[in-house]
Parts: structure tokens; C-alpha cells; sequence
């Protein structure tokens, strides 16, 4: 078997440059989205569908949410399942706001608006109803809530309501999945 078979076989994409010796292997994969698809994601004790999952690194990754609070409300989260910001190691607190700061630029601009709010509730008291740390990003615009800090009452209302569905019922969804999975696939496009 030849050594670009073989690499192929394994995941790499191969390329030829002019200045170097051999085969180089660029990245996993061909696109971003099969490597995405082919990953598994957990939050807390969810399986996430690889399909709602719109950007990742080694160490993070942006899921659609399943009920936002306004338009282009996403959550960014560590891969490893870790329930407080304190237990993050530095490498992934790092790199879980370097992609929160890329997520909420490209999603502020796409949903035309002019702000961000970014927040982690922190553990139960304050607010957290899922056990695995991460970072809401809720692009904003002017007048989307009559006091600009009812945001945060808008967050633990929905998110109340779903941990209560949750609770009863664990296969049930707000949103489709295949609605998620369509906002995601547009979210995707803004990283190529
Ligand atoms: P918090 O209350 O800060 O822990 O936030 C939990 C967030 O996760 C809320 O915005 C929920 O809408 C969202 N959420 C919960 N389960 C899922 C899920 N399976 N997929 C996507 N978003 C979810």
C-alpha cells in the first residue's frame, strides 16, 4: 500500500509542495465538518449530537443552543466534562475564551448586532443547571429587553422550564434537531 493510500486511509489529506521532500499531512480530514461529525461531545451528562456543533479546537468547542434566549445565543464549553471554571486547567481556560472571543465576533456580525453579553453561572447557586463549565454568548441589540439586565432573569426562566422537561423526560427537545442542526450548518460557513 502506498504511503498516500495509507494516509488516507488514516484521516490525513495529503499535499505536495514544491519546496519540500515528500508528503506532508496538512490536517484530519477533508473539511472541518466531517472531522466535527466524526467526534463525540458531552455536556454534563448530555450526549450532544455532533450535528449542533458549529466550531471546535483540541480543547473546546460552540454548540447551538437548545433554547436560546435571543437570537445567536450559543454556548462555548470545554471537551472535558468539568463542572466549575476553577477546575479548568490553565491551557483550556485559555482556549475556552479564545474561541468564546472568536464565536461571539463572528455571531455578533452575523446577527447584525452591536454587543455581546458573555456569562457562566458558576455552579447551582448561581444559575448553573448544567454540571459541565460554559460560556453563554448572547449577541445584543438596542431595545432587546426593556432593562438591559433582564437578560439575565430571560436566562434562568428558559433554562428553569428546560431542566424541569429535562427532568421528566429526557429524550424531549425544545428545538428539533434538525433545527439546531440547520443553525449550526449556517454558523459552520463562518469559520471556513
Ligand atoms: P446554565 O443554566 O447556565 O447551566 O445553562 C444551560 C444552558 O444549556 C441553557 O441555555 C440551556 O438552554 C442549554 N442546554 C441544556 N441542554 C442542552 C442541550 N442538550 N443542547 C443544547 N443546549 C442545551
Amino acid at each position: 500500500m502506498s504511503l498516500e493510500t495509507l494516509a488516507s486511509r488514516v484521516g490525513f489529506l495529503i499535499s505536495r509542495s514544491s519546496t519540500s521532500r515528500g508528503l506532508i499531512p496538512t490536517r484530519f480530514f477533508s473539511t472541518t465538518s466531517t472531522k466535527m461529525a466524526l467526534e463525540s461531545y458531552t455536556f454534563g451528562p448530555y450526549k450532544i449530537d455532533s450535528r449542533e456543533v458549529f466550531y471546535n479546537t483540541n480543547l473546546s468547542y460552540a454548540l447551538v443552543n437548545m433554547r436560546p434566549v435571543v437570537p445567536g445565543h450559543v454556548l462555548v464549553c470545554p471537551r472535558r466534562e468539568v463542572k466549575r471554571f476553577a477546575d479548568l486547567t490553565v491551557d483550556e481556560t485559555s482556549d475556552l475564551w479564545i474561541t468564546a472571543q472568536k464565536v461571539g465576533s463572528r455571531l455578533e456580525s452575523y446577527h447584525k448586532a452591536t454587543s455581546l453579553t458573555l456569562t457562566i453561572q458558576d455552579g447551582p447557586q448561581a444559575g448553573q443547571t448544567v454540571p459541565h463549565v460554559h460560556i453563554h454568548i448572547l449577541p445584543r441589540k438596542g431595545g432587546d429587553f426593556e432593562n438591559n439586565d433582564e437578560i439575565y432573569d430571560a436566562l434562568d426562566e428558559k433554562e428553569k422550564e428546560l431542566k424541569q422537561k429535562l427532568d421528566l423526560d429526557k429524550e424531549r427537545k425544545d428545538r428539533s434537531l434538525e433545527e439546531m442542526a440547520q443553525e449550526a450548518e449556517e454558523y459552520r460557513k463562518l469559520f471556513l
